[in-house]
């Protein structure tokens, strides 16, 4: 997908950077240009300047700097195709791809994306399609998921074997080394290559725009040796702790509320979403992180922490706590009755007994 020179120059101009980075930066005039507390590191007083005159940013702190699209990119961590239609479409720009381009090499990044995009569809008709993917139909059935929610949260299910994927791709003309690279296959000492989610469930993980960037797969089988979740590597698509599960299907809800919800796991996430709780993210499996709470930021500053009431819940809840208030955020501890999780509460006790737990956290 390419857009031509041209229109990205126009989109560029149909806006000031100053009116952009103002959504998501305290900027104040001084002279000719603005200044505000630097984003993308942590400061006390303003280093961060914004040119109106330049159409630039520029740190002079850590050296942050670039036009419109740069600070798009490096802000919600979005691909530079990503920026430019953003902005055209606020901006009620359409943008004619240009034809010529298509031979032009796909940029590294979409490349991942697009395999990514397209391993999750084969998961996902695994699981709602195929008569080997019914041992995980049952499963979701038993924890009461509906099949739109399956569908509308992209589960699937990877075949138990050694190489179904493997064939998949080959049939696609897939890039193998860009599948190792996403760390959907592995390969033996031997040089053959092999599927890493064997005969597990899959849970799609998405940026904030909506993109698959990553998958976890959790263990079925008794026979199953791995770990009970088995998670994509960090790639230049998937940065662990910059991610939200669940942030693409929550954001619009975290603003409208003006509140977060923050769970431990996707199953608890995915049951409060289907019963209605929609302004919920979860950190799945990893401590929350500076850079998570950065990007929680720009839909809310207010949070209610909902993690297990086990030792390793609380000492979690605890060092989100702190990350959280450094960032000026409002924390609520919400806890619930003993033996309970996120999931299972809600699923026995529907949506109003939850959001009575939230009201008096
Ligand atoms: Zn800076």
């Amino acid at each position: 997908m390419r857009i031509p020179e041209s229109k990205i120059e126009e989109i560029r101009n149909s806006i000031s950077i100053v009116d952009v980075i103002s959504e998501y930066v305290q900027l104040r005039k001084r002279g000719k240009n603005y200044i505000g507390l630097c984003p993308f590191h942590s400061e006390k007083t303003p280093s961060f300047t914004v040119t109106e005159e330049k159409q630039i940013f520029h740190c002079f702190g850590c050296h942050a700097g670039g036009n419109v699209y740069k600070f798009l990119m490096d802000y919600k961590k979005i691909s530079f195709v990503e920026a430019v239609q953003e902005i055209a479409e606020q901006q009620g720009i359409e943008i004619n791809y240009d034809d010529e381009g298509f031979n032009e090499k796909q940029s590294e990044q979409e490349i991942l994306y697009d395999i990514n995009t397209e391993v999750a569809r084969y998961f996902s008709n695994n699981l709602l399609h195929d008569a080997e993917g019914e041992i995980a139909r049952t499963y979701f059935q038993k924890r009461n998921l509906k099949i739109q929610t399956m569908r509308s949260f992209g589960l699937g299910y990877a075949h138990n074997g050694y190489e179904n994927l493997v064939n998949f791709l080959k049939e696609k003309n897939i890039d193998l080394e860009k599948a190792l690279q996403l760390g959907l296959i592995g390969r033996n000492n031997d040089g053959r290559v092999y599927d890493k989610q064997a005969g597990r469930i899959i849970f799609p993980i998405f940026s904030p725009n909506g993109r698959v960037v990553a998958f976890a797969g959790r263990k079925l089988r008794e026979d199953d040796s791995g770990g009970k979740y088995i998670n994509s590597p960090e790639s230049i698509i998937y940065i662990k702790g910059r991610i939200f599960y669940g942030l693409s299907h929550a954001k619009d809800d975290i603003r409208k509320l003006d509140k977060a919800i923050i769970v431990e796991g996707y199953m608890d996430l995915i049951s409060l979403y289907q019963a209605g709780v929609k302004n919920v993210v979860a950190v799945s499996g990893t401590a929350l992180t500076d850079d998570q709470a950065q990007l929680l930021s720009r839909y809310t500053k207010n949070v209610v922490l909902l993690f297990d009431a086990d030792a390793a819940g609380i000492k979690a809840s605890m060092r989100s706590i702190e990350i959280l208030l450094k960032r000026d955020f409002d924390v609520k501890i919400s806890t619930l009755p003993k033996g309970e999780d996120p999931d299972s509460y809600v699923t026995k006790f529907g949506k109003e007994a939850f959001d009575e737990i939230i009201k008096t956290s």
